[in-house]
């Protein structure tokens, strides 16, 4: 893949993202409308709720990890490792194209 290819990738991924992002907001909105009287399903939807907001927090970090990646493309650092300084194999940028770290790094974590 080219500098171009990996962008448009990136930038489709993100694309993806925010369009999750702003369906998870209008879930969470409607959670101030005030909670139905049973309480089974009261505590039904706060569960909902909260795996929503762990869901769009992981998300917000996926989006984070493909901004970054777009700034070491600019920068022409996008195959390097950000931990040892060594290349990131094609392969696992082709499977992660926001990997940041060689996958021997990565798998130290
Ligand atoms: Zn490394």
């Amino acid at each position: 893949m080219n500098t171009d290819q990996i962008k448009n990738k990136l930038e489709g991924m993100r694309k993806d993202l925010e369009a999750r992002q702003t369906r998870i907001a209008k879930h969470t909105r409607h959670r101030d409308e005030p909670l139905s009287a049973d309480f089974a399903e009261q505590a039904t939807e706060l569960e909902n709720g909260e795996t929503l907001v762990a869901l769009d927090r992981e998300i917000q970090d996926e989006i984070t990890r493909i901004e970054q990646a777009l700034r070491r493309l600019e920068d022409g650092t996008y195959r390097t490792c950000a931990r040892c300084g060594g290349d990131i194999a094609q392969k696992r940028l082709e499977a992660i194209p926001h990997a940041s770290q060689c996958i021997d790094c990565a798998s130290k974590d």
